[in-house]
């Protein structure tokens, strides 16, 4: 019986094999190497550009999308080649928002937003990350490029921000262009301004701003000189009232930057400044040591209301974050690896962050209930197979006097109902008398939801992670199952998953990537993260870890997403979620590995081998404020022979851990296929643990 269940793990992990090597590959966001203190080596650019986070819908013609997007590009362009030739961050900046200002796709100087008064009223900041200097002007009637004007206020006054006759009245004493105030108008915001001023009179309500005229332009860049800087520009919201200011030229609130991040934001105004929105960006990274991700998806999902906008962010090592929870945010992001994109929906990376369910009183630790288990195989604490400890699992959440129902669920790309059959088998073996349903990727939703109610437990086949998130939670937006499924954990269910049926569960997967590619090796793209179906928050979870060498892409994945923690599940190996505690437990023979922190190429995370039996609070984890490691010993490395080839190398990650293990004081190190990984005991940072740090040679090379 063992040797059939490991035959049908095994099975499944082979056909899963060429299935995602095969997924898709986009550009998405790099760690990028910093320059040290001093060093005479230049800082690798990075730019972040947005457009709004309203202007088109779905709907529109894909030519009008076309558009938009090579709009999007022509700016970029701008500032991709203006930094890559050395150029100042805050004249990069400028200058892009002056060619998005000029561009009447966007609101912002010509296709500006009309008032409800028919007039425009424009807004502009701009601030320099390294000296704090900023300049802002709102209400400004007559002037081009009002993202000049507010750097003219930067610096020639000692005043931040001018508003309304004054800011007109001071652009009066410069060389800038004045233009009358109908050179901003353009038909398509016209018929905007139409179409809200007859939703408010049908509402009734002067208050009603309306979101369809949301929109503005903005620019974060860092420089080969490692400068931040930060400028937006917008024409405020359509139908606004005369003498209405919003936050993009309120510094800290739409536009923000320091030494550590800059912030362009877009939505709704008045939110963006009642919650300080820039600046608390900053202030979390600042202070809690989060990532720009992390902290910008924590102000975009759990601190502004859904849709109200979005936010781009840079931070000092050049890392990007995209981050909205309207239904798209015109953007794009360029650096010196070769990134550049742009996108207004899922064309480009970019998290869609729904906005958080705020649980009147968490029952539980986490608010959530129930059991997850990634399954790599082998066998639990009690040697039995991992496959019985879920039907038990299952059985136990049934009610006494029904019989248990398993529910076999698979997005796989190729023979689905073959994925079905070798976990049935399983199943049959290990829970005699549970009632067996199969629900594949074409199965009607209607028919889907019956089977996920009817469920006590489910287990996800491997596959392809982009079709399952596809299929079950596109762009991050629960559909019906994933509603269900929720309802499953909700009553104590069991979600089991293999391979991409266990990626799936956190808010963020991998779609797609190799540690060479997630670390600049070769194609340079990165590893492409999606929405996760959110069934647990904090941790994303990786499979086939210590076989298939995939350390670097976990951490590069934890970077991109601002997810916390990373949980690498070996073959034969197997963690169990307890949703309601909050904690993770070694289950399988072999040990997977945790990885804390948001690493990138260089930087330290914490890795702790999750033996079976051991048991880690993701609560307490995630609560904790970040630590801060111990660069590595200087101690000669201890090289890890990888074998001769890919085959023989099997198992060398392991010889990587248990070396630093046994050696503290020194740093064991492994080379493979043009990326290193090195491991030392975390002795400074008292984590009892160890430390680990990713990186590729041609990286290394330039550093
Ligand atoms: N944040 C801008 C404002 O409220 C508008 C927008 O970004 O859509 O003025």
């Amino acid at each position: 019986m063992l040797a059939r269940y490991a035959r049908f793990i095994m099975g499944i992990m082979t056909a899963l094999a060429g299935v995602v090597s095969l997924a898709m590959t986009l550009p998405s966001e790099q760690a990028v190497p910093a320059a040290g203190e001093g060093s005479a080596v230049p800082h690798c650019w990075s730019i972040a550009i947005h457009g709004g986070s309203g202007t088109i819908g779905r709907e529109e013609s894909t030519e009008l999308r076309a558009e938009y997007l090579a709009a999007l590009s022509a700016a970029l362009k701008v500032g991709a080649d203006r930094l890559a030739s050395g150029g100042d961050a805050l004249e990069v900046c400028e200058a892009v928002v002056m060619v998005l200002e000029d561009d009447p796709h966007f609101n912002a100087g010509r296709g500006a937003a009309f008032t409800a008064a028919g007039t425009h009223e424009l807004d502009a900041s701009i601030m320099d990350g390294s000296s704090l200097r900023c300049g802002a002007v709102a209400g400004v009637r007559t002037v081009r490029h009002p993202v000049s004007l507010a750097r003219a206020v930067m610096e020639r006054l000692d005043h931040v921000l001018l508003v309304g006759d004054g800011a007109e009245a001071f652009a009066d004493t410069t060389t800038l262009e004045r233009v009358p105030n109908s050179f901003f108008s353009t038909e398509r915001r016209r018929r905007m301004l139409d179409d809200a001023l007859r939703e408010r009179a049908r509402k009734e309500s002067a208050a009603h701003t309306g979101a369809a005229g949301k929109g503005t332009v903005g620019c974060v860049a860092l420089d080969t000189h490692g400068h931040l800087a930060a400028a937006t520009s917008t024409g405020g919201l359509t139908a606004k009232r005369y003498g209405r200011v919003g936050d993009s030229p309120i510094i800290g609130a739409g536009n923000f930057a320091s030494s550590v991040c800059a912030v362009s934001c877009t939505g709704t105004g008045e939110q963006f400044i009642r919650h300080s929105v820039a600046r608390m960006i900053a202030a979390r990274m600042e202070l809690l040591g989060e990532s720009s991700v992390e902290a910008a998806r924590y102000l975009v999902g759990q601190t502004l209301n859904p849709d109200d906008g979005g936010v781009i962010v840079v931070d000092a090592q050049g890392r990007v974050a995209l981050v909205y929870s309207s239904e798209g945010m015109n953007r794009g992001a360029a650096d010196c690896h070769g990134r550049f994109e742009v996108g207004v929906f899922e064309e480009c990376a970019g998290v869609r962050t729904a906005a958080a369910p705020r649980a009147a009183s968490a029952p539980t630790r986490t608010g959530l209930n129930g059991t997850l288990l990634c399954i790599g195989g082998g066998l639990d604490e009690k040697n039995e197979p991992v496959l019985r400890r879920f039907c038990e699992l299952a059985s136990s959440a049934a009610a006494a006097t029904v019989q248990p129902r398993i529910l076999i669920a698979t997005a796989a790309s190729g023979d689905q109902d073959g994925e079905c059959l070798n976990i049935v088998g399983g199943i049959k073996s290990f829970c005699p008398g549970v009632v067996i349903d199969t629900m594949t990727r074409e199965l009607p939703t209607d028919e889907s939801v019956r089977l996920i109610d009817a469920a006590d437990g489910i287990f996800f086949t491997g596959g392809d992670q982009k079709r399952i998130t596809q299929r079950y939670r596109p762009e991050g937006i629960d559909t019906p199952e994933c509603a269900a499924l929720r309802r499953l954990l909700a009553r104590g269910g069991v979600i089991a998953g293999t391979s991409a049926g266990d990626a799936m569960m956190g808010e963020t997967m991998f779609l797609t990537g190799s540690s060479a590619e997630a670390l600049g090796v070769g194609s340079k793209t990165g590893p492409q993260v999606g929405p996760g179906m959110a069934l647990q928050p904090w941790v994303l979870t990786d499979s086939h870890f210590m076989e298939r060498h995939r350390i670097g892409r976990l951490i590069a994945a934890l970077s991109q997403s601002g997810t916390r923690i990373g949980i690498g599940v070996s073959e034969n190996g197997c963690v169990e979620f307890d949703l309601s505690q909050g904690t993770a437990r070694g289950i399988g023979v072999v040990p997977s590995l945790l990885v804390e922190g948001i690493g990138s190429v260089g930087d330290a995370v914490t890795a702790q081998l999750l033996q079976q039996g051991a048991v880690v609070d993701l609560v307490d984890r995630v609560r904790a404020p970040r630590r801060s490691f111990a660069a590595a010993p200087d101690t000669p490395r201890i090289a890890i022979d990888p074998g001769a080839s890919r085959a023989a190398s099997k198992g060398c990650e392991r010889a990587l851990y248990d070396t630093a293990l046994a050696n503290p004081g020194t740093v064991a190190r492994l080379d493979l296929d043009g990326w290193w990984v090195e491991a030392w005991v975390d002795g400074a940072g008292g984590s009892g643990g160890l430390c680990l740090r990713v990186g590729s040679f041609e990286a290394n090379q330039g550093l």
